[in-house]
């Protein structure tokens, strides 16, 4: 249930696992997300790491155009410290790639086509029924039996955990000093500010600018001029001016964290087991290896559907508990900890950004993590 990246990789690499794709059905909604858009038309730019990567290249789902991550400057601003990740402290050619959701969705689809596996578009498709036999959805007007569901829907169905009172405002602009392959991390009083290389020209940065909600409603009542103005003046100067082009959208920021993914025949994948804070771009790389681990515990299971296939969905849940834990908590406090608002405690996280750059050990296991994400 859910065509989004996570539904799409998922049924892919299930069908390289079975003899019979068409088996798997994907059921999309044809109504729009909670960010309020079809997939064709998310506003979304992605950071992926070197591991999606890989994994999106196996299924020739990786989008033409992609820019990429040597470089991640971190800072904070009006307050000491700033650290810089790269690529050579790791000994790989970059840290990650830079993609639009609808190129990456566009060729999800494509791969979909040549994979045999069903693609069912319709309204929001709903569990009506699970019992000892299998579970039974409904989209539109039909009924589809099966020995699994997987929620990819991109939203937990449970309370939310932390509203952060923050939003993103998505929007490309343009910069009169690019600096290739550099991305930029900014902690501000109210959020966390992202200049990423945007896909689409050399010149063009994908912004991501988390602040208070009430200021994201000023800042997006702005002419473009001015709020050209408002992000070059938050950002600083190191790309040059920044000039804002194209549409600003708005996706207010919560942390909502299921904490049982797996029940009965059903287990929950992506975004639909957790959604995150965007600070350091991790949620669909994590979403990626809850599909990648998924498809790994299928594997035998596939041969004879027949079986239960709860136990296993329990095992996944165990399983995949640390690197969501600890993938939630390191983005929940990376989005907190600098818009305390007390002194001291920016201080301190500033003085922990000016260790990190003094002592590259202390660094790498945080760039490790936001590079590979936990592997067990
Ligand atoms: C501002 C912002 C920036 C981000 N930046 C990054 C980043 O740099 N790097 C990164 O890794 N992650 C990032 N993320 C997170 C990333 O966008 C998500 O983790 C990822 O899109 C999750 O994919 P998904 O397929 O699980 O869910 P989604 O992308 O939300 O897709 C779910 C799909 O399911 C469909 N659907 C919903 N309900 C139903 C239903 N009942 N039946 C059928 N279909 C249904 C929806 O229409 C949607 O198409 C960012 C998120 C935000 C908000």
């Amino acid at each position: 249930m859910g065509g989004g990246p996570v539904g799409c990789v998922l049924a892919l690499l299930l069908a390289r696992q079975t003899s019979h794709p068409e088996r798997i059905a994907i059921l999309q909604s044809d109504a729009s997300s909670q960010y309020g858009h079809v997939p064709e038309h998310d506003p979304r730019v992605l950071a992926l790491n070197h591991g999606s990567r890989v994994l999106l290249e196996s299924l020739q789902a990786w989008p033409a155009q992609a820019s990429i991550i040597q470089n991640i400057h971190v800072s904070q601003k009006g307050r000491l410290g700033r650290t810089i990740i790269r690529h050579r402290d790791f000994n790989v050619p970059q840290l990650g790639s830079v993609v639009h959701y609808p190129r990456l969705h566009e060729r999800l689809m494509q791969a979909l086509q040549a994979s045999g596996v069903q693609v069912h578009t319709g309204r929001a498709a709903q569990v009506s029924t699970q019992d000892a036999q299998g579970v039974s959805v409904v989209q539109d007007d039909q009924l589809f039996r099966t020995a699994l569901v997987v929620h990819a829907d991109g939203h937990p169905n449970t309370p939310v955990q932390r509203e952060y009172a923050q939003t993103a405002l998505l929007t490309r602009a343009r910069a009169c000093l690019p600096r290739k392959g550099w991305a930029f991390e900014r902690f501000t009083p109210e959020g966390p500010l992202a200049v990423l290389p945007h896909p689409h020209a050399a010149d063009a940065q994908s912004i991501v600018w988390c602040c208070a909600s009430e200021r994201a409603r000023v800042l997006t009542s702005l002419e473009p001029n001015a709020f050209s103005a408002a992000l070059s003046d938050m950002f600083g100067t190191r790309l040059g001016t920044l000039t804002v082009e194209g549409p600003i959208v708005a996706i207010p920021l919560r942390l909502n964290v299921r904490a049982n993914i797996a029940e009965g025949r059903c287990v929950a994948i992506g975004n639909a087991a957790q959604t995150l804070h965007p600070v350091a771009g991790q949620g669909l790389n994590l979403g990626l290896r809850d599909t990648a681990m998924l498809a790994i515990a299928l594997r035998d299971w596939l041969t004879q559907p027949e079986r239960d296939v709860s136990p296993i969905l329990a095992e996944f849940q165990r399983h995949r508990q640390p690197d969501r834990q600890l993938t939630a908590l390191l983005t929940d406090s990376m989005a907190r900890t600098f818009t305390t608002g007390l002194a001291p405690v920016e201080h301190l996280a500033g003085l922990a950004l000016l260790g990190m750059d003094a002592l590259p050990f202390a660094r790498a296991p945080l760039a490790r993590h936001l590079l590979q994400g936990l592997r067990r």
